[in-house]
């Protein structure tokens, strides 16, 4: 999994919920940081909007030709595995899911499935603020409250927490990690 920020979303000509994802960053391989990145195909990724449109995100596929492992290259208006846009599960997670066009049982399953993984994206992003000699220490805050000192609480916080989490292969399935 890799996460880009930079990109651009092309409308498909005849399916107007149907976008392209056109990187413009250069993606590197999480597992061993190699560039040798080849595209192997795409992947048609489903997700829903903040009105409850269901779009389609034309994904990448690509495979490492030195570990030989296939990323799969989200943008980071999707988080990995969700179908709700990165944004709509932020403010979901942040008390303001009142505007998202979300059934209740979609919020509730959206704040158990972060309750059940806030601990790890914090601590991914401990261990990884740690290697860089990072100046932040973390008290006894709550997850939420670290995480957002890591990234900056302004919007958008979710996806730059999932990118660095993914970008360095910290990203866990939570249904096997968390719910079996
Ligand atoms: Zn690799």
């Amino acid at each position: 999994m890799i996460i880009l920020a930079k990109y651009k979303l092309i409308p498909d000509e005849v399916n107007r919920n149907k976008r392209q994802v056109k990187s413009e960053e250069k993606s590197i391989c999480p597992i061993c940081l190699s560039e040798a990145l080849n595209v192997i195909g795409t992947r048609n990724r489903r997700a829903i909007n903040s009105n409850g449109e269901k779009l389609i995100i034309v994904i990448r596929r690509l495979k490492c030709s030195n570990c030989k492992k296939i990323h799969h290259e989200l943008p980071d208006i999707l988080v990995p595995y969700k179908r709700y846009l990165s944004k709509c599960i932020e403010a979901i997670i942040d008390g303001q899911g009142g505007r998202i066009s979300c059934e209740n049982s979609s919020i509730y399953r959206l704040k158990r499935w972060f309750k059940g993984i806030e601990a790890h994206i914090k601590g991914s992003l401990a261990s990884i603020a740690a290697k860089m000699n990072s100046a932040i220490k973390m008290g006894g805050e709550s997850s939420l409250k670290a995480i957002k000192t890591y990234v900056g609480n302004e919007l958008g916080w979710l996806a730059r927490a999932v990118r660095i989490v993914a970008n360095t292969n910290n990203w866990v399935h939570t249904r096997f990690a968390f719910m079996a």
